[in-house]
C-alpha cells in the first residue's frame, strides 16, 4: 500500500472558525490513522480576498492544536513540493493550462456576472448554475470584437459523459458531467486560474492521494477527477464528511464571528477544542478533553455521521 498522503487546502480569507478547524482535523486524522502524511497548502488565489496575516494565523491555530504539517507552512522542513502558496505557483498551473488549450479543452467566455444569473437557468446539485454554453461556438470574428473591450475568461468543455467515482464516505457519485455539472472556469477574466484547474493540479503534483473535506465540495469531485483524468493524472481517493451548521441550519462562516478561533481559543485549551470535535462526531459519548494522539486513534469512518451537525454556540460556552 502506498503511503496515504492527505492534506489541507484552506483559503486565508478571514480567521478560521470551527468548521474550517474540524476540516483539518478530520483530514490529518484520516490521514495520520492510517500512517500517513498530511500537507498544508494555502489556498490563497484569491488575491482581493485572502491575506497573508490570515495564512498566519492558520499555521498559528493549527500549531496550537497540535495539527504539525508534514510539509508546508509551520512544517519542519517545509518539503518538496513547494511553493506551498497558490499564489506563488502561477507558472506551474499556466504549463497546466496550455495543455488544456492544446488539447482543444478549453474555450473562452466573455459572459459577464449578469449574463450568468438569469433565474431561468438550471442549477447543479451544489448550487452553482449550468453554464448555458452561450459563447460556445462564437464566430472568430465575434470573438476578435469581443476581445476589443472585454479580457475573456476560459471555461472547460465538458463531454456528455456520466462520471462516477465511489467517496469513502457517501458511496457512490454519479452525475452526466455537462448536464449535471456543466463547463466550469479553469482561468477567470483577470487571468487569475480558478480554484478548480489550481486544486488538481496542486493534489496530483503534490503526490496527494486522499482528498478529505466538506460536503460542500463532494459534487465538485467529479468536475476535479475529469480534469485529473484528462491531463493524465491518477484521481486521488475522495472522502467527504458533514458540514457543521449554526442553529439556523446555514453553514458556519467566516462572518459570524462566534466560533471564530481566537473567541474559541480565549475559552478553550487544545485538549478541549480536540474533545469538542470528537464528540460533535460521535467519536466520544460525551464532551471531555481528548489528546491529538488519542482523536486519532480513535478516529473511524465508521462512527462518522454522514448527516449535518448543528452546533450551537450560545449553548457550548
Ligand atoms: N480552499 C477550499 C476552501 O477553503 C478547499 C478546497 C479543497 O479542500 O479542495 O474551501
Amino acid at each position: 500500500m502506498p503511503t496515504t498522503i492527505g492534506r489541507f487546502a484552506p483559503s486565508p480569507s478571514g480567521r478560521m472558525h470551527l468548521g474550517n478547524i474540524f476540516a483539518a482535523l478530520m483530514s490529518y486524522a484520516s490521514a495520520k490513522s492510517k500512517g500517513g502524511k498530511w500537507i498544508l497548502r494555502i489556498e490563497d488565489l484569491d488575491r482581493q480576498r485572502c491575506r497573508p496575516e490570515y495564512s498566519q494565523q492558520i499555521v498559528d491555530d493549527l500549531l496550537w492544536l497540535g495539527l504539525t504539517p508534514d510539509e508546508g507552512p509551520g512544517s519542519a522542513a517545509g518539503g518538496p513540493h513547494g511553493p506551498y502558496f497558490q499564489s506563488l505557483r502561477d507558472d506551474i498551473y499556466a504549463e497546466t493550462f496550455d495543455r488544456l488549450q492544446k488539447a482543444g479543452l478549453v474555450y473562452e467566455c466573455f459572459c459577464r456576472r449578469q449574463d450568468l444569473t438569469a433565474s431561468s437557468a438550471p442549477h447543479a446539485s451544489d448550487g452553482h448554475t449550468i453554464y448555458a454554453r452561450t459563447c460556445l461556438n462564437l464566430a472568430e470574428a465575434q470573438k476578435a470584437e469581443l476581445r476589443l473591450t472585454r479580457k475573456p475568461a476560459w471555461r472547460i468543455l465538458l463531454p456528455d459523459e456520466v462520471s462516477t467515482f465511489t467517496d469513502g464516505h457517501y458511496g457512490q457519485q454519479t452525475a452526466n458531467l455537462a448536464a449535471d455539472r456543466g463547463d466550469f472556469y479553469v482561468r477567470r477574466s483577470d487571468g487569475n486560474f480558478a480554484y478548480q484547474l489550481a486544486v488538481i493540479v496542486d493534489d496530483a503534483m503534490m503526490g496527494v492521494n486522499e482528498v478529505v473535506r466538506g460536503r460542500d465540495l463532494l459534487p465538485a469531485s467529479h468536475e476535479q477527477t475529469f480534469l485529473l483524468r484528462s491531463l493524465g493524472f491518477e484521481a486521488p481517493s475522495y472522502c467527504h464528511f458533514p458540514l457543521l451548521l449554526s442553529p439556523d441550519g446555514a453553514r458556519l462562516s467566516k462572518r459570524d464571528r462566534s466560533l471564530a478561533m481566537d473567541r474559541i481559543r480565549e475559552k478553550l485549551k487544545p485538549g478541549e477544542l480536540i474533545g469538542l470535535m470528537a464528540w460533535l462526531v460521535g467519536l466520544q459519548p460525551h464532551w471531555s478533553p481528548m489528546t491529538i494522539d488519542n482523536f486519532v486513534a480513535s478516529f473511524n469512518w465508521d462512527l462518522i455521521p454522514r448527516e449535518d451537525i448543528t452546533v450551537d454556540a450560545a449553548a457550548l460556552f
